[in-house]
């Protein structure tokens, strides 16, 4: 990684603040905005009165002219206009996104979660305002994700203020999603854009226990800081158990169930050999011997542990996305229900499924009806002890329930 300025991220972006176009919406448009929805769709506009460039403040009004909110343009995405204030005093300036980047972490210190020795999400885009920018505090580095064209014109300030608010050893820049640089017409590489880079992975604390976390090929931005409290919860219900914990990437739950929770034994599986690297690595910086690591494909390891005949006491599903929209729904149900039949299965009598999807296009409905049918099917009657969300350092807007995408259903089978 090299301190090199990337070729789109340093036009500059006008400091005014102030519009430089107005959006018009079609007739009958305006009301997700008046609601204070961020995202404006190329589908809702009418016409555009100036010529904005990519990531320059707009105004968006109704079709006959009457301000609705201000934000950020791009032409590029389908995502045509990003809404950040509802009022036409507020400008969109240096301030102002020093103010936002600010209340983001105050946040963050409210939740208990400033601590230097362990990780947190210090903004997560929509859940505070500031849609597009993703920072993530793992000890003294930052990870910051830009998913949106107009964030990253802006990354310069951006750093400056996190630069003087946490005092980083480092910030490294980690490109969006392959698929959502696209759309956005996004070209970030991985780099670091601050400081210095950690010379190997870095160590942070969660709940009483160590991670080693790797900044720079990691998946997301190196870590599943989303899924911290749900970690600790499942610990609660293992005790004595013997735990399965499919795709366990970096072996969070794992270590969390055999150190916090005491189980008798982990089986912990992930196709990624660099994942499984990490989870042994992890597993023994705990101190958790009778966590047993295997490079495996979950769903052929669940049909060989069931034809086996094997039995647990604790079965973790924590499967990647497997709906990228609402058209591929259906499978991605089909997916959920299979795994989570075969895990029910797995699991003896009295036994705890702790299943999750981070399929935002899955609701927490289309879940629990999912899980409910398993039931059906297996015969095995679910009780449902917690349906959590991610942890609270990834806010949820309640104008953008897009935002809200993690399930983590723990249950009691019969
Ligand atoms: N539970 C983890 C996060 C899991 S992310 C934690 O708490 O940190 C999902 C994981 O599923 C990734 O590590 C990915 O490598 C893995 N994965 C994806 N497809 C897989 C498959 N078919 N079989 C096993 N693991 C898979």
């Amino acid at each position: 990684m090299t301190n090199q300025p990337s070729s789109t991220a340093d036009d500059p972006a006008p400091a005014s603040g102030l519009p430089t176009a107005t959006v018009i919406l079609k007739p009958k448009r305006a009301r997700p905005f008046f609601g204070r929805h961020p995202w404006v769709l190329d589908s809702a506009v009418l016409r555009v009165e100036g010529d904005p460039t990519d990531g320059a403040v707009v105004d968006l009004a109704t079709h006959d002219g009457n301000f609705v909110a201000r934000g950020l343009w791009n032409a590029a995405s389908r995502l045509r206009v990003r809404l950040y204030a509802f009022d036409a005093a507020t400008k969109l300036d240096g301030s102002f996104w020093q103010a936002r980047i600010e209340s983001a972490i105050k946040l963050r210190q409210v939740l208990g979660l400033d601590d230097r020795a362990g990780a947190a999400r210090l903004v997560n885009s929509e859940g505070d305002n500031l849609s597009g920018l993703i920072v993530d505090r793992y000890g003294d580095y930052l990870a910051v994700q830009v998913t949106a064209l107009a964030m990253a014109h802006r990354l310069d300030a951006i750093c400056d203020t996190l630069e003087a608010v946490v005092k980083p050893a480092g910030i490294l820049l980690r490109g969006a999603e392959r698929g959502l640089a696209k759309l956005e017409g996004l070209h970030l590489a991985d780099r670091l854009v601050r400081g210095t880079a950690p010379a190997g992975a870095i160590f942070v604390q969660e709940h009483g226990l160590k991670f080693g976390v790797d900044l720079t090929e990691g998946q997301k931005t190196g870590y599943y800081l989303d899924q911290r409290d749900n970690r600790q919860a499942a610990a609660r219900y293992a005790r004595g158990r013997r735990v399965l914990d499919l795709f366990c990437y970096s072996g969070g739950f794992s270590v969390a169930c055999a150190q916090s929770g005491g189980a008798a034994s982990v089986l912990a599986v992930d196709s990624s050999a660099k994942a499984t690297t990490l989870a042994k690595a992890n597993a023994d910086l705990n101190g958790a011997a009778n966590v047993t690591v295997e490079t495996a494909d979950a769903f052929e390891k669940l049909d060989a542990l069931a034809a086996a005949g094997e039995r647990f006491g604790m079965v973790i599903l924590d499967p990647p996305k497997f709906a990228r929209s609402r058209a591929s729904l259906d499978d991605a149900l089909r997916a959920y229900h299979r795994i989570n039949r075969v895990a029910v299965g797995l699991l003896e009598p009295g036994g705890i499924l702790v299943t999750c999807s981070c399929s935002g296009s899955v609701s927490r409905d289309d879940f629990l009806q999912m899980l409910a049918g398993v039931a059906q099917r297996s015969g095995r009657p679910l009780q449902l002890l917690e349906c959590r969300g991610a942890a609270p350092d990834h806010p949820v807007s309640a104008s953008c329930l897009e935002g809200e995408y993690l399930k983590c259903v723990i249950a009691r089978v019969a």
